[in-house]
């Protein structure tokens, strides 16, 4: 199972086309100068960027085996301490600046040290994080420097969006994407080496979209699957209840849901010293909420239709077919449509307790049942 993920040395998941390429430039000896990592926040380009450092430090002479993960450049490659290695971010330059410095000043320095000759291998590699949240005058440094032939040096990009840089530096870079994976392998990879059990393994790479940084990060967000179980708990309680109890429900589930995404929402900041507004915060939470609610509309839906075996087995199960059943599928592919349309206007400014309440107004009313 293990081959599924990993191959060859390398440690990230998927990503296949990535793979293949740099592998390539190693064994040819013919590795682009400048690399770009792009793809959404949360892919796992940390993980990719980790076996790229073991590939470049790798000293096993046989480059057909690189990364070993058994020699020294590989081992400080990963813990990204190798002395070759010099690591730099708007952030970081921001940090680093002296009192009377620019960002900008502060960025030019840096480049300029990072241009001293490698030590122990072959090239120095300069890895900049967030490339694409540099201002333009940062960018254009950095195009010089792009611009300056050497082959002792080599420059690895890491970009949510690469249409944040300059056109001129993109034309410069090899990019590697590193989108989601499949599944099935992101649940592999989830089961074998993050060790969650199945159950958990397949919620959360549902939740997660196949993006394998997102999935880790939930993992390790202690609470979030007991959050969503609890979610997911309330809103199937809340079928069988009338408006006021929704609209009460709805600031609950918000404040519920607040500190889980403060500090994953917080990473998407491009002025580090701004802190967070209220509002964006509870449109993030709302977002998550609506996510968990749609993950749920959908199961039901799946389960009215009759394909139970695509709904997830976890506790929630029974509740769910029950309920499935009582609802049918129409009112439920209307209800998973608009909460599609309420996760895009969350993510245009729409106002979120608005949003929730709107999409309590459509959640299906069902009689209390009468248990005997
Ligand atoms: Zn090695």
């Amino acid at each position: 199972m293990i081959e599924s993920y990993a191959d060859g040395g390398f440690r990230s998941v998927g990503q296949p086309t990535a793979r293949r390429i740099v592998r390539q430039g190693v064994e040819r000896k013919r590795m682009g100068r400048t690399l770009l990592i792009h793809g959404p926040s949360g892919a796992g380009k940390d993980r990719f960027v980790d076996d790229l450092l073991a590939l470049f430090f790798c000293a096993d002479p046989d480059t057909t085996v690189r990364p070993c993960n058994a020699c020294r450049g590989c081992r400080d490659g990963r813990a990204r301490s190798h002395p070759d290695l010099v690591i730099g971010s708007p952030e970081g330059w921001r940090e680093q600046k002296s009192s009377s410095e620019s960002i900008v000043a502060s960025a030019r320095r840096w480049l300029l040290e990072a241009a001293g000759a490698p030590v122990v291998a072959e090239r120095r590699v300069l890895l900049i994080e967030h490339a694409d949240r540099a201002g333009e005058q940062i960018q254009n440094a950095l195009l010089k420097a792009l611009e300056e032939p050497t082959d002792r040096h080599a420059f690895i990009l890491v970009a949510d969006e690469p249409s944040g840089l300059l056109p001129t530096i993109r034309s410069r870079c090899q990019p590697l994407r590193i989108g989601p994976v499949a599944r099935e392998e992101l649940v592999a990879y989830l089961m074998d080496v993050v060790r969650l059990p199945a159950d958990q393994a397949d919620a959360v790479a549902r939740l997660s979209n196949g993006l394998v940084g997102t999935a880790v990060a939930l993992v390790e967000q202690k609470g979030l699957l007991d959050w969503r179980r609890r979610v997911q708990g309330e809103l199937l309680a809340l079928l069988e209840r009338g408006r006021a109890d929704r609209f009460v429900s709805v600031r609950d589930l918000l404040d519920d849901t607040l500190p889980l995404v403060t500090p994953m929402a917080a990473e998407g900041e491009t002025e580090d010293d701004a802190p967070r507004t209220p509002a964006s915060s509870q449109r993030a939470a709302a977002v998550m909420l609506v996510d968990a609610w749609l993950a749920l509309t959908r199961d039901l839906l799946v389960t009215a239709a009759g394909r139970v075996e695509l709904a997830p087995g976890t506790e929630l199960g029974l509740h769910l077919a029950a309920a499935a059943a009582r609802i049918g599928t129409e009112p439920l592919a209307r209800m998973a449509h608009l909460l599609e349309r309420i996760h895009d206007g969350l993510r245009e400014n729409a106002a979120p307790r608005l949003a929730l309440e709107a999409a309590m107004l459509t959640w299906p009313t069902l009689a209390p049942r009468r248990d005997s």
